[in-house]
């Protein structure tokens, strides 16, 4: 069994495994026709199930055989362009590769005795994410699990830095179609449902700042300590950017902590022709960035960022066998005293391979593509009298509906479109997600592949089209 640990003599046996674990995974990207087989969790069940996990098969060929049939076989592919549901992106290879390569030597980020030059490289992607989002000299910052970590561990900076110790006083401000973390975090750092005021958003699904500023000047008349205003720059469902540079003046002004929210916005840190959609961004005192949605990285990726390193301290305990105090004094970077994590994974190389191989040029054009793509199909929905679509996208998402010219009740016309996204994701042909906007049900187009062309969204919208008909002449027949 020593065989499997990897080192200097188990080498022959590393190559060969990863080699053909690679061979598998090329051979079945390349064999995809469809980003899903359409299976059930019911059909895929007992195949696991069935699998006796104290009886090793001790045998890689063979435990790829099997990897095949439970799993490689019906995964969902985001490299598939007509895979359009979530912020999920097709990987870069450079990435991928940095995700062997990390796996391999396995360093771990907290302490420089466990990472070395690991520790340099996460510190040197932190500063130049940073300096992308002009933070400012003081800034500094540390790689996540992802951007719900990523807006805990700045809410929790917020709080710590906020003009209160108590906790029922403390409100934070964001619009009402943030993300959900940001309740999840307030929970988390003790305050009650009351402390997330929502804000309202207008018609292009930004935060109000009017409103926003009507909500700071009641927290002050009513003794209430706004701790954070949370500004999301690329909202999950319309990639919307609250307006950061109104809401940074109200920050200062009121004296407000500002965490921007760019998980998904971020990859316009990187945009040849887009960088000015997140001006504002340098006045955050602290910022989320998803590397593993817009900088087409593996899960996971991404970071969060503050303008004043000191900040960080919020989150630093020591611990003798770990990070004692005197290490801080004889100058030993580490990176634990900034993290809510231990043990940390070194995903800051796959970023690191990707700038070394494409450049940021070269992700950000990427991203412009999407971006570009999603314009593209707003046109193909404005025109299209079966659709009816919310927004004009500001990044690469899409929230349609179809909308049967002879229903007149909207219940029957969100049935309509619930059932096509059912039908659709049973039929494998195409993933869309779903969401509510105002009550109803819509569609929503997630774009992240460049390889997704208009021609790929003019199919999967006749695919949708043809399962809401067939459900409204279904309906029609049960009716009759
Ligand atoms: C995806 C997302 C998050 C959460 O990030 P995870 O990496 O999924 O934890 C937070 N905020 C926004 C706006 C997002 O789109």
């Amino acid at each position: 069994m020593r065989s499997h640990l990897l080192n200097d003599l188990t080498a022959e046996h590393y190559r060969r495994s990863v080699k053909e674990g690679v061979e598998r995974v090329a051979a079945r990207l390349a064999a995809t026709d469809r980003p899903f087989t359409g299976i059930t969790a019911d059909a895929l069940a007992p195949r696991i199930e069935r699998i006796d996990l104290d009886r090793p098969l001790g045998d890689t060929t063979a435990a790829l055989d099997e990897l095949e049939e439970v799993y490689l076989r019906d995964a969902v592919y985001f490299h598939h362009p007509r895979y359009v549901a979530h912020l999920n992106c097709p990987v870069v290879i450079p990435a991928v590769l940095g995700e062997a390569v990390l796996s391999a030597v396995n360093s771990s980020l907290d302490t420089w005795d466990q990472s070395a030059g690991g520790t340099l490289i996460e510190r040197r992607l932190i500063d130049w994410t940073a300096a992308r989002a002009g933070l400012g000299p003081a800034a500094d910052g540390v790689f996540t699990s992802g951007g719900t970590q990523s807006n805990l561990q700045a809410l929790l900076l917020a709080r710590e830095e906020a003009k209160t110790d108590d906790l029922a006083r403390l409100r934070i401000l964001t619009s009402e179609i943030s993300h959900f973390s940001v309740r999840k975090s307030a929970k988390l750092l003790g305050l009650g449902p009351e402390s997330v005021v929502p804000v309202p958003v207008d018609h292009d699904q930004r935060m109000r700042t009017v409103a926003l500023a009507r909500e700071l000047e009641r927290c002050r008349r009513d003794g209430l300590v706004p701790m954070a205003v949370v500004a999301t720059a690329g909202t999950t469902d319309f990639g919307s950017i609250d307006p950061l540079p109104e809401i940074a003046e109200l920050c200062a002004r009121y004296g407000t902590w500002l965490h921007v929210d760019a998980a998904y916005g971020c990859g316009l840190l990187v945009s040849p022709t887009r960088r000015h959609l997140l001006a504002g961004i340098e006045h955050a005192d602290s910022v989320t960035v998803d590397y593993h949605k817009s900088f087409f990285q593996p899960v996971s990726s991404s970071a969060v960022l503050v303008r004043d390193a000191a900040t960080l301290r919020h989150a630093t305990y020591h611990a003798d066998y770990l990070n004692p105090r005197r290490a801080a004094t004889e100058r030993i970077p580490n990176q634990v005293d900034k993290s809510l994590q231990t043990t940390r994974r070194f995903d800051a190389l796959k970023l690191w391979m990707t700038l070394r191989v494409m450049g940021a040029d070269g992700i950000g054009r990427l991203f412009d593509e999407v971006c570009d793509l999603a314009a593209e199909g707003f046109r193909l929905l404005a025109a299209d009298p079966r659709y009816d679509v919310v927004a004009e996208p500001a990044l690469s998402t899409l929230v349609f509906r179809y909308v049967p010219a002879a229903v007149t009740d909207p219940a029957e016309t969100d049935r309509a479109n619930l059932h096509a996204r059912k039908a659709l994701f049973a039929s494998g042909d195409a993933v869309v997600a779903g969401t509510t906007v105002a009550g109803r049900h819509y569609l929503k187009f997630t774009l992240l592949n460049p390889e997704t062309k208009p021609d790929d969204l003019a199919a999967v919208l006749d695919l949708i089209a043809g399962h809401a008909e067939q459900y409204l002449g279904e309906s029609l027949d049960r009716a009759s």
